[in-house]
């Protein structure tokens, strides 16, 4: 008798818990018919400043053109360089190379594969511009480690690309208000996903929130007059409603992740499996729970066949791919480099029971010895 599949990441039942606030939002907007820049859009803003205590919310099409207009805010561009990890999705390093600047590759800590900090400071140069750590798998890096680093060399924005990471929090302080700019994604795996793609940049600065008003509208400060060069770069009316309607069980979706998070440590540590490592002074949001493995390809092949999905995050650190290898050698990051080989993630999402664990677990023990 084959067992059930577990999904990886469940927006189904998640639906099926929310479904009625979330048809009431989407018929709100079908009603009154602002699909662009409607009434939700400023509302979602609003309830997320509320959330992340910070000032300035911008919701946007997408975390990639989060990053994107925060790093246009900054005015980066041809002959800067951007400090980052190759240990991420490619959207980090991107958006750098899009606008002609460089992304300069710092390694990763092998415990918690966030970027290392104590490796950053011999990276900054003349043309360093900003520094863009990544909260990989929902765990926020050393951000005040990270900022004194940067209010050392000339007050450099830091970036936050905290894509995986909305709801974590750090010194209890939330990701995406710990630094210059906060960059989230909606995209609906993300720990706050829409039903389809969206994002949100966050800063304490007026000015560079007014930039980043601007640059989702193509640059305009006021209709059709263009104060500078921007894009088109909005967030649907629609797609702010759906996260509007998910907020109402977000906070309880983030202790489930947590003791979810917490649950597969305590396990996975008493079968001697190796996993990523949280710091004891912030929570993760697990957007992705991984363990490190040997044969990964045969473990991911007996899970399946067992009814559970795994993913790799990521199977190849950036400077080795082929888009940016010319940026920086792949022995420049040789920590990324393992770690990349040996990742892989598990089941991760609020409706996963104990018994779903400890099933995915004893049968993981089972075939790692
Ligand atoms: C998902 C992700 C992005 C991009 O977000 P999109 O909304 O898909 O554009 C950027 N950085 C990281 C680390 C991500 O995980």
């Amino acid at each position: 008798m084959s067992e059930p599949l577990i999904p990886f990441v469940d927006l189904k039942s998640q639906y099926q818990a929310l479904k009625p606030q979330i048809q009431q939002r989407i018929n709100a907007v079908l009603e009154h018919g602002q699909y662009i820049m409607g009434p939700e859009v400023r509302e979602l803003e609003v309830r997320l400043e509320a959330y992340t205590g910070a000032r300035h919310c911008i919701t946007c099409a997408s975390g990639t053109e989060a990053l994107l207009i925060s790093l246009m805010a900054l005015n980066i561009g041809s002959g800067d360089e951007v400090i980052t990890t190759p240990f991420t999705f490619a959207a980090t390093a991107e958006m750098i190379v899009l606008l002609g600047a460089k992304p300069v590759f710092v390694d990763i800590e092998p415990d918690t594969c966030n970027i290392d900090v104590a490796l950053i400071e011999a990276k900054i140069t003349s043309r360093t511009r900003a520094i863009m750590p990544v909260s990989l798998y929902g765990q926020v890096s050393d951000m005040d480690q990270i900022n004194a680093i940067a209010a050392r060399h000339g007050n450099l924005p830091v970036i936050e690309d905290a894509a995986q990471s909305f709801g974590a929090n750090y010194k209890g302080r939330k990701s995406c208000n710990l630094s210059t700019f906060g960059c989230t994604s909606f995209f609906p795996s993300k720990p706050l996903g829409c039903y389809g793609d969206g994002g949100a940049v966050f800063t304490n600065d007026d000015a560079l929130a007014q930039a980043c008003r601007e640059i989702r509208v193509h640059g305009q400060s006021k209709r059709y007059v263009h104060s500078r060069v921007g894009l088109g770069g909005r967030m649907d009316t629609l797609q702010c409603a759906v996260v509007l309607a998910k907020l109402e069980r977000f906070e309880w979706e983030v202790q489930k992740r947590l003791e979810i998070g917490n649950l597969y440590n305590d396990t996975l540590d008493g079968l001697g499996i190796s996993r990523v490592q949280q710091r004891p002074d912030r929570n993760s949001v697990f957007a992705q729970y991984t363990v490190f493995l040997k044969k990964r390809e045969t473990v991911q092949k007996s899970l399946k066949a067992a009814g559970i999905p795994t993913a790799v995050h990521y199977p190849t650190p950036l400077n080795e791919q082929l888009a940016y290898a010319h940026l920086c050698c792949p022995d420049c990051t040789p920590v990324a480099a393992k770690t990349a080989k040996c990742v892989m993630s598990l089941p991760m999402h609020p409706d996963l029971s104990a018994s779903e664990i400890i099933r995915i677990t004893s049968l993981l023990a089972e075939i790692t010895v």
